[in-house]
């Protein structure tokens, strides 16, 4: 195994281990580093911005979930330069998008002091989409981060169905060309909603339920269960709202050495035959 090596952290020593990104060591440090567009399981997009860091020898700013840790490397993240392009990277954001349903990205704002009106104007309206029966994309609260992108390419799905079209303030996730998802190649795994850190993508029932006022995190519990309907054997986390015994959504965990917290379409939406009235237990108890 390759030995580690040293970097300098805001004048600190730490240990890097071959093939770690900046942010990687960031991490295991403890150093807070605000990141949007990171997730564990994608590929670094390199998007947003918000996890740059000052390192010595470079003009600009560097991404420090894409930059690989480098012998004798010395990485700032105190600086002024650092913290101001950190907030105006939230300042931008906070701007433009509906935050709503984006906590991360909002306590991750006010702990860089970011000023949410700073930059005034016009709003581009880059609609809602309802045009089929499992998620629902309300791409004003789309902060352009291509995760959905990634989980939908190479990185998990295959499918392709997505991509980023337009420029400046036009751009958008797009499938295919602007089709609606049920004629586009989406095949309804759900695993961009997975991934979406702002609620732009949400599954069908947290968003009427959230529009109805009844969409409450703290009524509702986690029961573990494994996926019937092959012999993969994902482990499924059925989120049930206490107070109807309803299930709100079905998710797993992403570290589960199968799914990563991905899964395919009757995983993740094919549980409305228990909420059927003749479904077979009932059936077999009438008979
Ligand atoms: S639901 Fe699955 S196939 Fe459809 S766009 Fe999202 S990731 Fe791609
Ligand atoms: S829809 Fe969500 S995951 Fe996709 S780019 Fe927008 S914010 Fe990111």
């Amino acid at each position: 195994m390759a030995e580690g090596f040293t970097i300098l952290i805001d004048g600190k020593r730490a240990e890097a281990r071959p093939g770690e990104t900046i942010l990687d060591v960031l991490r295991r440090e403890q150093v807070e580093t605000p990141t949007l567009c990171n997730h564990q399981h994608l590929t670094p997009a390199k998007t947003c911005r918000a996890c740059v860091v000052e390192l010595k020898g470079s003009r600009p700013l560097v991404a420090s979930c894409e930059r690989k840790a480098e012998p004798d490397m010395e990485v700032r993240t105190d600086s002024e330069r650092v913290q101001n392009a950190r907030r105006g990277v939230f300042e931008l954001l906070l701007s433009q998008n509906d935050v709503s349903t984006a906590p991360g990205l909002v306590s991750q704002a006010e702990q860089l002091g970011a000023v949410p009106d700073r930059y005034r104007g016009q709003k581009y309206e880059r609609g809602f989409f309802d045009d089929n029966k499992l998620y629902v994309r309300d791409f004003d609260k789309c902060i352009l981060c291509y995760r959905c992108v990634e989980a939908c390419g190479p990185d998990v799905q295959n499918t392709f169905a997505l991509t980023v079209a337009g420029r400046g303030f036009t751009a958008g996730i797009s499938a295919g060309f602007d089709e609606t998802l049920v004629d586009s190649a989406c095949v309804f795994c759900g695993n961009c909603v997975e991934v979406c850190p702002t609620g732009a993508l949400m599954d069908r029932r947290e968003h009427t339920l959230r529009a109805q006022g009844r969409y409450d995190e703290s009524q509702q519990d986690v029961v573990q269960t494994t996926c019937s309907y092959c012999g993969v054997g994902c482990q499924l986390d059925l989120h049930v709202d206490r107070r109807r015994n309803e299930i709100v959504k079905v998710t797993s965990p992403d570290q589960h050495p199968i799914t990563l917290g991905f899964l395919c379409v009757k995983g993740r939406y094919g549980y409305s035959f228990l909420e059927a009235e003749d479904k077979p237990e009932e059936a077999v108890k009438g008979a």
